[in-house]
């Protein structure tokens, strides 16, 4: 600590960053599995399944906000995007194929695409929530600081919660409301106003999009559920506290011994 480290988009993911400040994306992992978001925070997961998710989420992000050529650099530097023979030799590969698709049904609205224009993107912030340093990279933040975020989704389709044995609508299921009260915070900390947030999204199942805007209901409880996450957190990294394993995840999964005979 107290060394200068000026994160950017680059070294936004380092391990160093990691260390450093805590992101919404560990508290919606804790939230889900402590055990697994602890496992990670301390190197111990591979991420090699989750790439071609990941990869396909910056596609779709890379084809909506980068000017042409701009784009066209982009796909230059990740050649593991196109295929590289055969009669399709430098088209995107087939699992990629749609996230310039959905790209386009977002511009298709001009309301949207007119946002996505003039809105500030990646913007990188720092702060203090839940007493923890919070570092957050915002794909869109409107002139009126208004923050707005990106989702490529499979579908729109709600989706079973084995926790809570429901079914959740998709922003729900991902905790997005967490993630954007995280970022609403750390702006405003930083001088913003930030008086709506919300996410634009599109699907893969069917090219649909949706632009929601969380309320104010839904970000009490997003405060709440971030406070208490964040509080297990720390007392977490502080070893005061034991991390709660979930049972159902591929982390708890990879753990699983079993000892005895389910009597169904
Ligand atoms: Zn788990």
């Amino acid at each position: 600590m107290g060394r200068k480290f000026t994160l950017t988009e680059e070294n936004y993911h380092s391990r160093a960053a990691r260390r450093r400040w805590l992101s919404s994306s560990d508290v919606k992992a804790a939230k889900r599995c402590e055990s697994a978001w602890l496992a990670d925070y301390c190197g111990k997961i591979k991420h090699e399944e989750n790439k071609p998710a990941f990869a396909f989420g910056h596609l779709f992000e890379a084809a909506l906000t980068l000017p042409g050529p701009q784009y066209h650099r982009y796909l230059a530097a990740h050649p593991e995007l196109c295929s590289s023979r055969g009669p399709t030799k430098g088209q995107l590969r087939a699992e990629y194929a749609a996230a310039p698709e959905l790209a386009h049904a977002v511009r298709r609205s001009p309301y949207l695409w007119g946002i996505v224009r003039r809105c500030k993107k990646q913007v990188i912030l720092t702060g203090e929530l839940n007493g923890m340093p919070v570092r957050c990279m915002m794909d869109l933040v409107d002139r009126d600081g208004s923050i707005y975020d990106l989702k490529a989704m499979r579908s729109f389709l709600p989706i079973y919660d084995t926790a809570r044995e429901e079914y959740l609508d998709w922003w729900a299921y991902w905790n997005y409301p967490i993630q954007l009260y995280i970022y609403r915070e750390i702006a405003r900390q930083n001088g913003l106003a930030v008086p709506r947030v919300g996410l634009i999204a599109a699907s893969k199942a069917d090219c649909d999009v949706q632009a929601l805007a969380f309320g104010d209901e839904i970000m009490q409880a997003a405060a709440a559920d971030t406070a208490y996450t964040m509080q297990r957190m720390a007392q977490i990294l502080a070893g005061q506290e034991e991390p709660t394993a979930c049972g159902r995840c591929a982390w708890c999964m990879s753990r699983k011994r079993i000892t005895e005979f389910e009597m169904i």
